[in-house]
């Protein structure tokens, strides 16, 4: 793809096509967002741009000219320069330790058709932090002809150290009002419901809510109705409510992403308590339901704020919080969701 070619994430195609036209690209760039979100598609728009050869096309357009023979390589995933390395599997640790020696080891090495060398490293938060900490001594130091792209879900679950270096962009999100429209047009044939559970767990990623549309993720109608329970367990301390919740859980065998989308999810679901505790005695049924970004039904607000103190609320964000940065170091999401239940 072009960045021309992108609809959505306008501030950052027009800040990249800024930095083409003024030849300022070189060193660490990260590309955060969640899946789906196009972080990807930008990183490999990036790399093409970096190895075009048409300099005149890039400083009038800020873009790959797509038709000189580098911009076919780049195309077809095939151009020598473009070293890209991806996790193997979709957890913490998934990146094999041999690839991050080889891009070590190859990286003073210079270019072979092109006059600089990218990497795009894709999904970093699946590195190890030894293997990120391998790593930075390159991006610390990189040789003038390599340029970095970084993708990740999260700057927070990869290095500081790393992300400070970098030139950032968050991809834009969505709003949900937009989504719903687009899903709705897309899948005529589901119930209103599904759509919105889908948007409720996408964080905001259209890709991430077109893959739960189609079933390819795991069953977020029971993910929903976990976190309804878990939240009047933890509440009512009841030990046996908890367990059974861990069972499922754990029998779903969430991937690290699904887990935090997890716990992205019930941090929505805290918020929503604390904001309607705060709003409880001054708004109706239907105003509160408008300010609630995971709660459906007025009930469960009403029951969970009854539960609920505030401090109580801010533990169970402390927790999440917790939790979900433990995921860096503790690879078995099972662990994980165990000692975050258990906490
Ligand atoms: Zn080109």
């Amino acid at each position: 793809m072009k960045l021309n070619e992108f609809v959505k994430n306008k501030y950052i195609i027009d800040t990249v096509k800024e930095m083409v036209q003024s030849k300022r690209i070189s060193g660490t760039f990260i590309f955060e967002g969640g899946t789906g979100s196009g972080k990807s598609e930008i990183a490999k728009a990036l790399a093409k741009i970096i190895v075009c050869q048409d300099g005149e096309y890039k400083e009038k357009h800020g873009d790959a000219c797509g038709s000189c023979i580098s911009c076919i390589k780049a195309d077809k995933n095939i151009h020598p320069d473009i070293i890209t390395a991806e996790p193997e599997e979709d957890k913490a640790g998934g990146f094999h330790i041999d690839k991050v020696r080889e891009i070590i080891d190859e990286l003073y090495l210079t270019p072979n058709e092109s006059d600089v060398k990218v990497y795009i490293l894709e999904d970093l938060q699946n590195m190890t932090v030894q293997a990120q900490n391998a790593l930075l001594k390159s991006i610390e130091e990189p040789p003038d002809f390599a340029v970095f792209i970084i993708t990740t879900t999260s700057c927070d679950l990869i290095l500081e150290t790393v992300a400070s270096r970098a030139v950032k962009f968050t991809m834009e999100y969505i709003d949900s009002e937009a989504m719903q429209n687009y899903l709705e047009a897309k899948f005529t044939a589901s119930d209103f419901s599904e759509i919105k559970k889908a948007i409720k767990f996408s964080n905001g990623s259209i890709g991430e809510a077109m893959d739960i549309m189609t079933k390819k993720t795991l069953a977020y109608n029971d993910m929903d109705d976990h976190i309804k329970v878990i939240l009047y367990a933890k509440a009512k301390n009841n030990n046996e409510a908890i367990l059974a919740a861990l069972q499922q859980l754990t029998l779903s065998n969430l991937t690290r992403s699904e887990l935090l989308r997890f716990y992205a999810a019930l941090e929505i679901a805290a918020r929503d308590i604390l904001i309607a505790k705060s709003f409880i005695n001054e708004y109706h049924e239907r105003e509160m339901l408008n300010i609630m970004a995971y709660f459906e039904d007025y009930e469960d607000i009403e029951a969970l704020v009854g539960l609920y103190s505030k401090e109580k609320v801010y533990e169970l964000l402390q927790n999440i919080h917790d939790f979900k940065a433990n995921l860096d170091y503790n690879i078995n999401t099972r662990l994980n969701i165990a000692g975050f239940l258990a906490t």
